[in-house]
């Protein structure tokens, strides 16, 4: 994807205002601290404004399509505007279908579900789980890591001109990486998959949060992306795009909603009529309310300027890179290089530290909420690493000599709530903990690292 350069000149926005700003949590240490989310990439928090136009329309909440009732009907309706606002949100072309679903894990395994027959999908080793897994009813090839967006390009078109038969074929892609946090060239992918005849969704989930994404522009036939990570935490997701495949597939989960019309036939089994368009796919009452709080999420975004809250979140991934780049023994992973466009994740390892242990003490000593693991990305979190190990070691004290290779990693995430503040404590945090070491001692107690006591 070729991201507009245009935010560099932009005004910077103030953080957008975010539920849990004031929580306070305990320190093991003593006292308490206003909690610092830096965990924004697994789940962000709510924008205060998508909650207070959840807390408006609640009293009005109906059931949807089915009911005749009035607030049944205001329901629908809602639910309804929540599909077209979305539709515009994405830039979607006119002839798009918009599913809401659970979330892009759900997304994607209901595309995998739609997918014609002898269909090959073709899948960096790079993706999240939720975009690595879902495939597997078809041939799948996967690619290995590219070390830059040109690789990716390049590696995607030798494997399409290689395969055969040349069937149906479908390109998923992660739009930012929920590791490294590094966009990829998606525009350019998508013209490498058309040429190829094949097609190419693109998972959202870490783009939609940090940048706008359109659909025309980027060209891609489908995208998917969860509400809870674009502050919208009510149980929704979304997939949106070509109408076709989804047409031609059985309904993803049978049920009312999907059904037209049900009759017993005369040898006793039951004749359906599956609905078109999007009621095709989403049997069961809908999530009404993450429905509308997506469309709100999307509505405030839009409002805040998607320019400036890209300005203000590259001066934050600019001053957290250069913070970390400062610290002796931490090493920040990356796929693509220093030059690399990034959105507000960055995973890192500190030398001589067990990355559980290091998370747990940035929670208990400093109030600072971040993710350690392989992050539902093991081969590239292992691939990052050098590791082919299965299993990160025990916490407890620090443990490994310096240059001893990791086995997890730390990731630290951000985005439009985020302020200045919260970065600022974390890497004094993070500088503190290498220079003296924790005051704390931790234990592993059911694969985590905990405080002892
Ligand atoms: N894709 C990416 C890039 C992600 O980071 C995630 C979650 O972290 C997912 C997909 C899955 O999202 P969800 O858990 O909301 O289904």
């Amino acid at each position: 994807m070729t991201v507009s350069t245009a935010a560099a000149d932009q005004t910077v926005c103030q953080p957008l205002s975010v539920l849990g700003r004031d929580v306070r949590v305990p320190l093991v240490t003593g006292g308490e601290v206003e909690y610092a989310a830096l965990d924004y990439a697994a789940s962000a928090p709510a924008l205060q404004r998508v909650w207070d136009d959840v807390a408006a329309y609640a009293p009005y909440y109906g059931s949807v399509h089915r009911g005749a009732g009035y607030l049944s009907q205001l329901s629908t309706d809602l639910f309804e505007k929540a599909r077209v606002e979305v539709a515009e949100f994405l830039d979607c072309r006119e002839s798009d279908e918009l599913l809401f679903t659970r979330s892009t894990t759900d997304s994607l395994n209901l595309l995998a579900a739609c997918l014609p027959a002898g269909c090959r999908v073709f899948v960096f080793e790079t993706e999240h789980h939720a975009s690595l897994l879902p495939w597997r009813g078809a041939e799948v090839t996967h690619l290995d890591a590219p070390r830059t967006p040109a690789e990716a390009v390049t590696t995607l078109e030798r494997a399409l001109a290689a395969r055969e038969p040349h069937g149906p074929a479908l390109v998923c892609v992660t739009g930012a990486s929920n590791v490294t946090g590094e966009i990829w060239p998606v525009r350019e992918l998508a013209e490498v998959a058309h040429a190829h005849g094949a097609r190419i969704v693109l998972d959202a989930a870490q783009l939609a949060p940090h940048h706008p994404v359109s659909v025309q522009e980027l060209d891609v036939d489908w995208v998917a992306f969860s509400g809870h990570k674009l502050y919208a935490p009510f149980g929704s997701g979304v997939l949106a795009g070509r109408s076709d495949w989804l047409e031609e597939a059985e309904p993803y989960l049978a049920g009312g909603g999907a059904s037209r019309s049900v009759s017993r036939r005369e040898d006793g089994g039951v004749d359906v009529v599956w609905h078109g368009g999007a009621a095709r796919h989403e049997a069961g009452s809908p999530n009404v309310i993450g429905a509308y709080a997506i469309a709100s999420a999307c509505k405030a975004l839009t409002e805040a300027g998607f320019d400036s809250l890209v300005a203000r979140e590259r001066q934050l991934v600019e001053r957290v890179r250069a913070g970390l780049a400062d610290i002796p023994g931490v090493t920040v992973l990356s796929l693509f290089g220093e030059a690399a466009e990034r959105v507000g994740v960055l995973s890192f390892v500190v030398s001589g530290w067990n990355s559980s242990h290091f998370a747990a003490a940035l929670s208990a000593e400093y109030g600072i909420g971040v993710r350690d693991g392989l992050f539902c990305a093991h081969p590239l979190v292992r691939t990052l690493l050098g590791s082919t190990a299965e299993a990160p070691g025990e916490c407890g004290a620090p443990e490994g000599a310096a240059g001893e290779q990791s086995l997890n990693a730390i990731r630290v995430s951000f985005g439009a709530g985020t302020p200045d503040e919260h970065v600022e404590r974390f890497l004094g945090a993070v500088r503190e903990l290498v220079t003296d070491g924790a005051r704390w001692t931790y234990r592993t107690e059911g694969g985590r690292c905990v405080p002892a006591v």
